[in-house]
């Protein structure tokens, strides 16, 4: 069950909505705004378990009693009046008809519970004419509702729509949360491994699991590897390197793995100007030899034709063109030398 114990880091968005709730001035729209995967969601979930209990006092902010037939509906998120809307199809978007079932929604009082929950997840995602078709139930639903943004980009969404809700600012997670997240979902994971999903997440705890779930880790120390195989020498390594890389033709996958190329170029400018100090892991051995043959003039402006490639990647450039030139830049940029 979703309670406010497991919201941690997040001191100051639970404080407003406890505010808010214990002094009987809940806005109606809530936009909660902050990082991908550091629990906003959750904490959206968790409130609408305390709204619809049947139980809970008014004026309290406690977590639903988990008795109540409101909240045992809440335990599957089968409730009638629940009603959460996210991104789908192709396009990965919110569409109008999904607005206009917010509207059929409000239009009927609670089934069971005092209020009707809306949760609308990356709600940036909206269409333009699905964000128009919400303004009018964002402005003035019945009394009852209650409504929760959630989103990443908020940039993206439309003026109107923010101008009608109330910011709440989530953000990034300890790493020490972090890790403790990470005992509780996967506690076989090795400490090394753990450490450094954590350096790469950027305080979500989603990218932290995916990053160990779903093979990043070792593509990352692939790509290391496949750098230190390049020979300015033998022109064949790069290809060699690319098909290796590109082993999935996948557009996402190409870009994961310029990810990878960048975060190399990031440790290697740190070590070169003195602020990364490597350990002797394997990877820390490669990167030592890297630096080792870089000079930081080229290094920067492989920064630069990087971004230049993650460009051509996402404007259906060819990978395997791109990847090519991209790695014969990084034959260009190092004096490679073979140790033989
Ligand atoms: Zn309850």
């Amino acid at each position: 069950m979703k309670t406010l114990a497991n919201i941690q880091g997040q001191d100051a968005a639970l404080q407003h909505l406890k505010n808010a709730i214990e002094s009987d001035r809940m806005h109606h729209g809530y936009i909660f705004k902050g990082p991908e995967g550091v629990g906003k969601r959750h904490f959206a979930l968790t409130l609408a378990t305390m709204l619809l209990c049947v139980k809970r006092p008014e004026r309290t902010f406690i977590d639903g009693c988990n008795q109540c037939p409101s909240c045992h509906k809440m335990k599957t998120l089968q409730h009638p009046d629940l009603l959460i809307v996210e991104p789908s199809g192709a396009s990965n978007t919110i569409k109008i008809n999904e607005i206009r079932e917010i509207s059929k929604f409000v239009r009927n009082h609670p089934f069971e519970s005092p209020h009707q929950v809306i949760i609308i997840d990356d709600a940036h995602t909206m269409t333009k004419e699905a964000s128009n078709a919400l303004l009018k139930t964002l402005e003035e639903p019945p009394h009852w509702v209650r409504m929760f943004l959630v989103s990443h980009r908020v940039n993206r969404l439309l003026d109107t729509i923010r101008s009608r809700g109330q910011f709440v600012q989530f953000k990034k997670l300890r790493n020490a949360r972090l890790s403790e997240l990470v005992d509780e979902s996967l506690p076989q994971v090795d400490l090394a491994t753990k450490k450094l999903a954590i350096e790469l997440a950027e305080g979500s705890i989603s990218r932290t699991l995916s990053f160990i779930n779903e093979g990043v880790l070792e593509r990352r120390q692939l790509t290391l590897e496949m750098i230190e195989t390049l020979d300015a020498n033998h022109p064949k390594t790069i290809n060699d390197a690319v098909s290796v890389l590109l082993k999935s033709k996948d557009r996402a996958h190409a870009s994961e793995i310029v990810d990878h190329l960048q975060l190399i170029i990031r440790d290697l400018v740190g070590v070169l100007s003195g602020t990364r100090i490597l350990d002797d892991s394997r990877r820390g051995l490669l990167l030592k030899k890297l630096a080792e043959s870089a000079r930081l003039n080229d290094i920067l402006k492989l920064r630069i034709q990087l971004s230049e490639a993650k460009n051509m990647i996402s404007r259906n450039g060819n990978t395997t063109l791109v990847f090519e030139w991209l790695l014969s830049e990084f034959v260009d940029s190092f004096t490679f030398k073979k140790v033989s």
